[in-house]
Order: structure tokens, then sequence, then C-alpha cells
């Protein structure tokens, strides 16, 4: 099909909620995209963070397909190999003692929910079920998380929204404690905020929560759906951090492009979740599994210190080109945020790089930049020159 053919289709029979860039993607091949005419893109997105091995990855796409043909999906009432040793991996590399497979990030954050409240209500009964969470933050689109997502915009039409969510402002001790009181039972933040903006928190004011979690016995949720995996150039944030939350999620790049997501838990929350309390139909799907041992496989720790290299150099890059509209650059590894100045619209912006060659976010007031972390320095200097060429 042709792009436009495949864009007229779209409209007829897809749901109208998203707004589309009006680029139609086949195939890709590293982190260069092409449209059905041809047309090639440098992609600094990742299908939204999600990508991490770009695309037409060999041993991604042979394990899926070699997966594929042994066992598709069999369910969580019986074994099946890849998901034991993922989530061995992810334990033996973060510290962390079990993990609950599921499919999407909000999905993975109600799990987290769940597991707080749960903590709390074994040890404590009812009413101790608020969760504080950040200002500015983002946690997924279902209900629930919709609510514990601390931006006004997000809490519309869907009323009644879930209750027991109090908010704070990030990197203020003194907003968490006035927000704090006897019915809370966890805290939960992104440690770099993405959809707000590619906001990390200061290193202090997180080792500091963690103190406070430990003294109330809260539990500290780390969602780690956007910075899991490898995007900051550690696999978990918490590393950058020095910190062992009690639960962590991630969801985006956990299988380099197939749907799957999940919650870890530290030693003391191991047995919250116990038969019954807990289940997805697809989740620890054998197939996603597969491809995500391939991503383990490949994030090693050589590699991590690429992606902190290459982070550094994107940012570096992108300030000298003193562009009119950009202002100073921030984030973690591959998770970079560009500041747009007075006067330029981001969305404008936007849609001219992408025109041009370039696949770009944004997020709160700025750019957003989230390159596959297979990327190449040949394709981020062509993604440069192709911002220089539009915005300078
Ligand atoms: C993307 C994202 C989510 C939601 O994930 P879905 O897979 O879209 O449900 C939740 N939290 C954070 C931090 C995210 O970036």
């Amino acid at each position: 099909m042709t792009s436009q053919q495949i864009k007229d289709l779209t409209h007829q029979y897809i749901m109208t909620t998203y707004g589309r860039f009006p680029v139609a993607i086949d195939p890709g091949r590293g982190a260069t995209l092409y449209d059905p005419e041809g047309n090639a893109y440098i992609d600094f997105t990742s299908g939204i963070g999600v990508c991490d091995l770009g695309y037409g990855n060999q041993a991604w796409a042979d394990a899926i397909s070699d997966q594929a043909k042994r066992l598709g999906h069999v369910s969580n009432l019986f074994y099946t190999e890849p998901a034991a040793r993922l989530a061995e991996i992810l334990c033996k590399r973060t510290g962390e003692s079990c993990v609950f497979f599921a499919n999407g990030g909000g999905e993975a954050n109600e799990g987290m929910i769940k597991l707080a409240r749960k903590y709390s209500f074994d040890k404590y009964g009812k009413g101790r079920s608020t969760i504080i969470t950040l200002n500015n933050s983002f946690h997924g689109r279902t209900i629930t998380t919709l609510v514990a997502t601390g931006q006004e915009v997000f809490h519309n039409y869907f009323f009644p929204f879930t209750e027991g969510f109090r908010y704070a402002d990030a990197n203020s001790l003194e907003s968490l404690e006035a927000a704090a009181g006897d019915d809370v039972c966890a805290v939960m933040m992104e440690l770099v905020q993405g959809e707000g903006g590619v906001l990390p928190l200061d290193k202090t004011y997180v080792q500091a929560v963690k103190k406070l979690c430990e003294e109330k016995d809260w539990l500290l949720l780390a969602d780690e759906v956007q910075t899991g995996v490898g995007r900051t150039g550690k696999l978990f944030a918490f590393q950058q951090y020095d910190i062992l939350p009690d639960v962590v999620s991630f969801a985006k790049g956990i299988a380099g492009g197939l749907p799957m997501s999940g919650i870890m838990a530290n030693e003391k929350c191991r047995n919250v979740l116990g038969p019954g309390t807990h289940a997805t139909t697809f989740g620890a799907n054998p197939v996603c599994a597969a491809a995500g041992l391939v991503v383990q496989e490949t994030l090693t720790d050589a590699f991590l210190e690429d992606v902190q290299a290459k982070g550094t150099y994107l940012r570096n890059q992108i300030e000298a080109l003193h562009l009119p509209c950009f202002g100073q650059t921030r984030g973690m590894g591959l998770m970079i945020g560009i500041e747009v100045k007075d006067g330029c619209n981001k969305s404008e912006i936007a849609n001219k790089l992408i025109e041009n060659g370039l696949l770009v976010l944004t997020a709160g007031p700025g750019m957003r930049l989230l390159p596959p972390l297979v990327i190449t320095k040949e394709e981020m200097d062509k993604g440069l020159a192709i911002m220089k060429e539009t915005l300078g």
C-alpha cells in the first residue's frame, strides 16, 4: 500500500485517539526508518522508548521466530523457560528478588499499586492505602494510573476516579512531608520524569525519600517504564541513584518492541501478591520473554557505558549548534530533553524535523529524544545535520 492508502484506511477504521504525524512507516533498519515510498528517516524516538535494539535486529528476530515455532503461549498455569530465565537475569543484575510479568506500562503500575496497598493491608489493616505521587508525573492511562498521574489535565472525562492518591512537588522533601499522614502506604515516582519533560530527580532528594520511606514503613515504588532497560545508561535508573526501591515497574524497552512489562520486588515484598491475588492472561508470554532475553544479552555493562557516551555526545553536539529555538539540554543517557525557547512551538518544530527526515518527540514544555540504544555515530550525525539544516 502507498502512504496515502494506509492513512485513508486508518482514518476510516481506527479510533481517532492519536494525533499522528503524517508519515507511514515500513520498514526499518538500525536506527533508520523508511516510508513505503522509500524516503528515509533518522529515528530519535524508538517507538516511544521501546525499540532499544533498533529495527531489523537479526538476533532478536531469530529468537522471536524460533520461540514462536516452539510455543507461542500457554498461560501461567504452567511453567515456561524463557520467562523464568528473564526474571533470573533481571533479579541478578539489580538486586531485586522476584518478578511479575504483565503486558504494558499502565498495567505494570496497577500491579505495583496493588502490591503496595496489600503490603500495608496485610500488616496494618484498612485505612492505610494512600499513595503519594509527584506533580508533573506520568503513570499510565487506566482509571487508577490516570489519577496517580500528577497532572490535573489527565483527571477529566472519566469520572469517578479511584481514590487514594495525593501529590507532592518533585525534589521537595518539605512538600512530601506535607502530604504525609497515617493513611499513607507508599511513594511512587519516576526517577527521570519522562512525559513531563525529561526532568531527572536530584540524587540527594531520592535518597532522602528512600530514608523517609524506611522510617515510616512506606514502600518506595519506582516507575521505570520509560527509564528502565538501559535507557539512562544503567540497566535501571535507580542504579544511578544508589538505592534499591521496594518495587520497580518496567515496560517499554524490556522486549525490544514486543508488548511486555512487569514489576520487580525486593525480598521484603516477595510474598505480598500470593496465589489468586493478581494475574494476567498474556503475562510472561514466551515469545516476548525470548525477545527480552536478547535485549538482556545485548545490554552488557560495556554497551551501557556506550549509551552514556552517546547521550553525552548528542547533548554536546545539540548545544554546540546554538539553534535559535533550542535552549539547554537535560536528561540521562539516551533519554534527552531539549528546552524550547519562548516564542517557538514544540509541535511545529517536531513537524518540520519529521518533514525533513528526523523523527523526534515532544514532552512537557520541550523536545524529547529517545533514540534506539544501538544508534551509530553516523546516524546521530545525520540527525544532527537535519536539525542544523531545518532549525539553523
Ligand atoms: C509510557 C509510560 C507509562 C504507560 O505505559 P503504557 O505501556 O502506555 O501503558 C507509564 N509510566 C511511564 C513513566 C511511562 O513513560
